[in-house]
């Protein structure tokens, strides 16, 4: 089944992964609810780029942390293209820090973005994906639903949680035609990797070059990063056909980290 015309909630879409998915999806011919904070004028600008592949763009700035913000960013894209048929909950954020100084604040807001906020758009979501007879979900996890690295506390809680949640999800809904799945990516060059390196060398006492070498690529045994554009097609296959009876599990895609 071709998925033009089909319409795709990204949370996180102005950066790194989420942006690397919508793009791979507008190339499909899926319209977009594209979301996530940033400059307002850069925002525009990859609005328009993606829109000028085909399809319908619009931006909700809608904060993860705040479900009142994320039920009606739902219910806005339900008015405007009918339905939501694909929901990536993408939103993430980091912070690195030994346990004695991770801040409640951090740890709150970790898992606010990284995980609540997609029981919220998935609770509004799921409703029109039953209506319409077809969906799918997908989380995007990391490694770190899988497997802790230290002074990740809030992180790797997070994102263990969203494995739970992905199999509670696919088995609600497992009659319904929607799917529901998590991807988890090692490290992904990305803002969010980026700018984690000065902390990282902080904490661990070593050099930047040691943290990427050392640390980010040690347990990747391929030695490289995956790129955005991997993820973003292990993505589109969780929306093709072929993919209709993978769900309440997790696509691993980390250089083999995880095997070790
Ligand atoms: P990124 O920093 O490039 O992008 C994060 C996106 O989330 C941005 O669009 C940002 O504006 C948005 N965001 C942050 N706080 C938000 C909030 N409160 N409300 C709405 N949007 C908010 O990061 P990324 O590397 O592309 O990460 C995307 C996802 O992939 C995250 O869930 C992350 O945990 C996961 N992931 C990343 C890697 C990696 O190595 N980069 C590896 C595994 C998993």
């Amino acid at each position: 089944m071709s998925l033009k015309g089909k319409t795709a909630l990204i949370t996180g879409s102005t950066s790194g992964i989420g942006l690397g998915i919508a793009s791979a999806f507008a190339k499909e011919g899926i319209n977009l609810v594209i979301n996530g904070f940033g400059d307002a004028d850069k925002i525009e600008k990859e609005r328009e780029k993606l829109e000028s592949l085909g399809v319908k763009v619009i931006y909700d700035g809608a904060d993860m942390t705040k479900p009142e913000e994320i039920t009606a960013m739902v219910k806005s894209a339900e008015e405007e293209f009918g339905n939501i048929d694909i929901l990536v909950n993408n939103a993430g954020i980091q912070h690195v820090s030994p346990i004695e100084d991770f801040p409640e604040e951090k740890w709150n807001t970790i898992v606010a973005i990284n995980m609540s906020s997609s029981f919220h758009t998935t609770k509004a979501a799921i409703t029109g994906m039953r209506k319409a007879g077809w969906g799918r979900v997908i989380n995007m996890c990391s490694a770190h639903g899988n497997v802790a690295s230290p002074y990740k506390s809030a992180y790797v809680a997070a994102k263990h949680g969203v494995l739970g949640f992905t199999k509670t999800i696919a088995l609600e809904v497992a009659q319904d035609n929607i799917t529901c799945n998590a991807i988890c990516p090692g490290y992904v060059f990305t803002p969010l990797v980026e700018n984690q390196i000065a902390d990282t060398a902080k904490a661990r006492g070593i050099t930047e070059d040691e943290v990427i070498n050392d640390v980010l690529l040690k347990a990747q045994w391929t030695k490289k990063f995956v790129t955005v554009e991997q993820v973003a097609g292990i993505a589109l296959f969780l929306c093709s056909d072929t993919a209709e009876n993978i769900t309440g599990t997790d696509i691993t895609v980390d250089g083999g980290w995880t095997a070790a």
